[in-house]
């Protein structure tokens, strides 16, 4: 058997096809397919808008970006996540505060984040971990009260859903919150090779993301003018932007790719419920968690290994790569890295929820093309070891 990854994307002919179409048009950049993969993403959010960016990184920096963060300002986000999150702060003079996780969703925990508050801070960057969305009700009430904005990293959670008062709210809806970003890294649900999303209701957003993935260049034709002999060669820069366009190929890539999504987050399901199901005879599991409120697309699986003598995550993951497999853990906390450790003289005991989930993870393989041979290998694999 090949070895099994813990996340792999699928590329169907169709896509392929629809890749070559546009391959073969006038038009592989700055053209209309990076509109159209905007707005379809934003249409099956359910937000007014979305801006195409070259990565989730980029949809994250120009997220922040629009806070207009002065120098020291602050914004709140939680240890649990990809460096990434973090980052996008500082590349705009910001500063990172911590607040930590609830151990039951393993998201940034409200009542925290309340602690962290101070009179720089300006935001808070709530990310929907392993697809699970975060509480953005109270994160939102919060926001209000001390006039922050939310940016909701929903990097793995397109498709997700949660109900409140019988309403239903799909993640980066931006319903509640200011805007929202997703990244099509193939590890993610759907892909274009690199990319990523920023949704919005906001127009001025909007626009103003619209100018930073292209160098801050504003073009349009109020600004030419026969008077005063200005033709249509014409542009200005209205602020330091970036190059974070997306192509139009990659963009076809992630229009054809969403068509699929509903059948692949049905795909995960399945073998979570299979998963959960065949693993809770296993006392030293924790399973992952699901809120009753809560629709998640299981972007990844994260299992937990109380310790118990020999039997850790250590030698867990040990096991899983001897019998070939490709695990991951999801994630070694941002205030573990040695550049956030220096940065901000973080200590273990910091954030003690995300450094004891993080000491008992592993995410197991979850992807939808995995053969049910392959998903009960898994299994019998784990009970293997559980049981000697
Ligand atoms: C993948 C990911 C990112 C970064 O996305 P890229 O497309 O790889 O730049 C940011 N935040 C989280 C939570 C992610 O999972």
């Amino acid at each position: 058997m090949k070895k099994i990854p813990y996340g792999r994307h699928k590329i169907f002919k169709n896509d392929i096809k629809y890749v070559c179409k546009i391959l073969r048009s006038p038009s592989i950049t700055q053209g209309k397919t990076v509109e159209e993969f905007g707005n379809k993403i934003a249409k099956f959010v359910g937000s007014k808008y979305g801006v195409a960016v070259s990565s989730g990184t980029a949809a994250l920096h120009s997220a922040v970006a629009c806070l207009n963060l002065k120098k020291g300002e602050e914004v709140i986000t939680t240890p649990l996540t990809f460096c990434a999150t973090a980052n996008s702060v500082l590349y705009e003079g910001g500063e990172i505060k911590l607040a930590d996780i609830d151990i039951n969703n393993l998201n940034i925990d409200p009542y925290e984040i309340e602690k962290k508050i101070t009179k720089k801070t300006k935001a808070i960057i709530a990310v929907d971990f392993r697809g699970h969305p975060s509480n953005l009700i109270k994160i939102r009430n919060i926001a209000k009260e001390y006039n922050l904005k939310v940016i909701e990293d929903a990097s793995h959670s397109l498709g997700s859903s949660y109900v409140n008062r019988d309403k239903k709210f799909k993640c980066g809806d931006c319903k509640h919150a200011d805007m929202a970003t997703f990244s099509f890294h193939p590890v993610k649900h759907i892909t274009t090779g690199e990319g990523g999303i920023i949704t919005t209701n906001n127009k001025k957003i909007f626009d103003k993301l619209n100018l930073f993935r292209k160098h801050g260049i504003q073009r349009s034709n109020k600004m030419f003018s026969k008077k005063k002999q200005i033709g249509k060669w014409y542009y200005d820069m209205e602020f330091l932007g970036y190059n974070y366009r997306l192509t139009d190929f990659q963009s076809a890539l992630g229009i054809s790719q969403l068509k699929n999504l509903k059948k692949f987050i049905k795909r995960r399901r399945n073998i979570v419920n299979y998963y959960n199901s065949e693993l809770k005879q296993i006392d030293q599991l924790i399973l992952p968690y699901e809120e009753k409120n809560v629709d998640s697309n299981f972007h990844l699986y994260s299992l937990q290994i109380q310790n118990h003598k020999k039997k850790n995550r250590y030698s867990f993951f040990n096991y899983l790569v001897n019998n070939n497999y490709n695990p991951m853990i999801h994630y070694i906390p941002i205030h573990y890295l040695k550049y956030y450790k220096k940065r901000y003289k973080f200590k273990k005991g910091d954030f003690k929820n995300s450094e004891l989930f993080y000491s008992r993870t592993v995410s197991l393989p979850l992807f939808p093309t995995m053969k049910d041979k392959e998903v009960e290998k898994v299994v019998s694999d784990i009970k293997k070891f559980f049981e000697n």
